[in-house]
């Protein structure tokens, strides 16, 4: 079984490089599609409110038979709970239906910047609950370079993530520069774009040479980027082959030929202009 390398956060805590997601991932699914994860040897999840599946991730990692302090578990506020109180309500409530007395990480979901409520506000909920200890960590996601220079100067803790969407046809390399300037660690979401990447000619040519998949090649760009990744599937194949990144090295040649396919092409919302509450 594959060793995943650790990332230290800016407040000292370990978070594996690799994780499992499950965005999408049916709340009936989820349960036997993270006691997979685990059975494999993933010990990082990574869900949210908003994918209303939190509950299956609780009940896998209980029977596992793992303990808690064996898997590091984060979740987001969802949208329409960046009020202060609301905020701290809704930690209790994930944490309840997770069964959990802590989370490991707990991030603001969007920044929602065209909300009446500041996003500042929402930070420093956060930071109580940090305080309080219940989260060992906390972080934002989809957060600009203002939003970060924004939380930064108004407020005492320093995000320990920014969770953006990075891809190799969305580098992202801006937002990824102020996260590492800030002391903040970057976690590339969609890491596979979906699997929009996969087909790529430049992706497909580097994971014949080799012998690996395109998946594979990709989220080893990723890692040899320093960042953090959580693939999401259901398909215990796949499951296994996107746990398989540390027995190969992609050459200099390579990482450059696939950070150069970027097209500033999103497969989600913009976090400028996103302001959904559901
Ligand atoms: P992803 O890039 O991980 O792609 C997932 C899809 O790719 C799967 O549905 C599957 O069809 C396919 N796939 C997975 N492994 C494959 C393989 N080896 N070969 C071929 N196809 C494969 O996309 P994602 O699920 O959107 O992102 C991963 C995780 O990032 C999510 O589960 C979630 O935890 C997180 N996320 C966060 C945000 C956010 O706003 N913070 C947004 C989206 C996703």
């Amino acid at each position: 079984m594959s060793t995943v390398p650790t990332i230290a956060l800016n407040n000292g805590v370990s978070i594996p490089q690799l994780g499992f997601g499950v965005y999408q991932v049916p709340p009936e699914d989820t349960k036997g599609a993270t006691l997979t994860a685990l059975e494999v040897g993933y010990r990082h999840i990574d869900t949210a409110e908003m994918y209303g599946n939190e509950r299956g991730v609780g009940e896998a990692l209980r029977e596992s038979g793992l303990e808690r302090s064996e898997v590091f578990v984060t979740s987001k506020l969802n949208n329409g709970f960046h009020a202060h109180d609301d905020a701290i309500a809704a930690f209790d409530e994930s944490l309840e239906v997770l069964g959990f007395d802590h989370l490991d990480l707990f991030l603001i979901h969007w920044p929602l910047p065209g909300i009446d409520v500041d996003f500042v506000e929402t930070w420093q909920a956060l930071e109580e609950i940090y305080r309080s200890g219940r989260a060992k960590s906390i972080g934002v996601s989809n957060f600009q370079a203002n939003h970060l220079r924004r939380l930064v100067q108004e407020t005492e803790i320093v995000p320990a993530v920014n969770q953006i969407e990075v891809h190799p046809y969305l580098t992202n390399d801006d937002v990824r520069a102020v996260n590492t300037e800030l002391g903040i660690a970057t976690e590339a979401w969609s890491p596979i774009a979906q699997g929009l990447v996969l087909d790529d000619p430049v992706v497909t040519g580097i994971a014949k040479d080799h012998d690996r998949t395109p998946a594979q090649v990709v989220l080893r760009w990723h890692i040899q980027r320093g960042d953090i990744v959580f693939p999401k599937s259901v398909t215990r194949s796949r499951v296994e082959e996107n746990f398989e990144l540390f027995d190969f090295e992609l050459s200099t040649a390579d990482m450059g030929l696939i950070t150069a396919l970027n097209k500033d092409e999103r497969t989600g919302p913009n976090p400028d202009e996103f302001n959904w509450i559901p």
